[in-house]
């Protein structure tokens, strides 16, 4: 029952930091009480798991402290995992720049990662929750339904609070407070968006319709991708990017015509088609529906040779700043990511040992440190788990 390490979580973060640990010659164990490990990467990328973005920087991370990750994504890349991922015989292909998706499953990354943690004499126990946590002189005891375990070194891999249905809890954070440790505001990333009331009435009926690409902004962020409305709200990557930067209040703008001289494109509809109402040609620049449903609401449809100007260059300047009003987000039921979390301050950026528990380590996304959409938080789930298990 003695180990050198116990890693609590048998996700990304946890089975990384045990594989390197283990390859050091460590004795490890990991815990979880999900019946199976690694859940989120079965079900990422769409079953086919986005395992890391080659153009990760520390510009793609989000968190209080942005120097925090720099060392630990410096020292493990991309090209770390890829190199893993090569030796397993893994097939893999480019999504959009920089995305790496599995060809086959994601069952694929997980197999990987156990084989790994079997190849290095890793013990797995799931199924098996851990009550209560002691730290004493030889390090930790944690007490489960097969008994007590201990270590040297503990190390908490259990993640954010997203998706409750794949085990995620809030236990990490729990442990963190209870050893002295600050705890951020956490709340849910790569979401969709709700709209209610009045707001939710407007865009009613137009579930399903989607613009290949919009420009999000809110928060001083931006992001350009396709968006997609909702029975609920509105998604798509470009909405669960930005999400990361929103919070109710924050004002959130859309560019329904990114990259386009709006002013222009109208200019040239009238010219071409002066009896065409503006929902017409409207309508050749922004799906059909929206266009129609935009022009119900908002904007004035007259025959082209009807506008002036001026009101076709104040339609356009609404077009490429379309405000909408959230109302909220889907929360953790949907969420890829929490935001916020363990404070790294009190946490090493090399080792990522607590600076007030020896031997006590954070990994993962339990820490305050959160990736946009595209594999960048299994590219930190695998650098912290990395930089951890050196340390341990
Ligand atoms: C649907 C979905 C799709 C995603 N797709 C991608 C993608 O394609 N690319 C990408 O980069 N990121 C993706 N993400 C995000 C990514 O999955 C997470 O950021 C990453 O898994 C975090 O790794 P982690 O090891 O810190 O936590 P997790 O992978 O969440 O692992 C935590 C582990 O701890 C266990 N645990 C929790 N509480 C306890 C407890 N009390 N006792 C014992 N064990 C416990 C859990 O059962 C789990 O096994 C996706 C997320 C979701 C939800």
């Amino acid at each position: 029952m003695e180990f050198d390490a116990i890693v609590i979580g048998a996700g990304a973060a946890g089975l990384m930091t045990a594989i390197v640990a283990g390859q050091r010659g460590r004795r490890v164990l990991v815990l979880d009480h999900a019946n199976k490990a690694g859940k989120k990467i079965l079900m990422s990328g769409g079953g086919r798991c986005n395992f890391t973005n080659t153009n990760t920087t520390p510009a793609n991370f989000l968190g209080r402290n942005p120097h925090f990750c720099k060392s630990a994504l410096a020292r493990y890349t991309p090209w770390h995992f890829i190199e893993m991922v090569e030796k397993h015989r893994i097939k893999y292909h480019e999504k959009s720049p920089g995305q790496l998706f599995c060809d086959e499953s994601s069952k694929l990354i997980l197999r990987m990662l156990l084989d790994e943690c079997a190849a290095s004499g890793v013990r797995v126990e799931l199924n098996t929750p851990v009550t209560r946590i002691r730290a004493g002189e030889g390090g930790f005891g944690c007490d489960t339904p097969l008994g007590r375990f201990s270590a040297p070194s503990l190390v908490i891999a259990t993640g954010g609070l997203s998706i409750p249905s794949l085990g995620a809890s809030g236990f990490g954070y729990d442990v963190a407070k209870q050893f002295g440790h600050a705890v951020l505001p956490v709340r849910a990333g790569l979401v969709p968006l709700t709209l209610s009331g009045k707001h939710q009435e407007r865009y009613d009926g137009l579930a399903g319709v989607a613009l290949p690409e919009v420009e999000a902004r809110a928060g001083g962020s931006h992001f350009r991708d396709a968006l997609l409305f909702t029975h609920r709200g509105i998604s798509g990557p470009a909405i669960l990017q930005i999400s990361s930067y929103w919070e109710p209040g924050v004002d959130l703008r859309l560019d329904l015509l990114p990259g386009m001289d709006a002013c222009e494109a109208l200019r040239q509809g009238r010219e071409e088609r002066p009896a065409a109402e503006f929902r017409t040609v409207l309508s050749g620049l922004l799906p059909r529906r929206l266009a129609e449903r935009l022009c119900e609401v908002w904007l004035p449809s007259k025959p082209m040779r009807q506008y002036r100007d001026a009101e076709l260059k104040d339609i356009a300047a609404q077009l490429q700043d379309w405000p909408i009003v959230a109302s909220g987000t889907e929360g953790y039921r949907t969420a890829e990511v929490t935001l916020g979390g363990v404070d790294t301050d009190e946490v090493s950026s090399s080792t990522l040992m607590s600076k007030r528990q020896p031997g006590l380590f954070f990994v993962g996304e339990v820490l305050d440190v959160t990736g946009h959409l595209g594999g960048y938080n299994f590219q930190w789930a695998w650098a912290s788990g990395n930089a951890a298990g050196q340390a341990v």
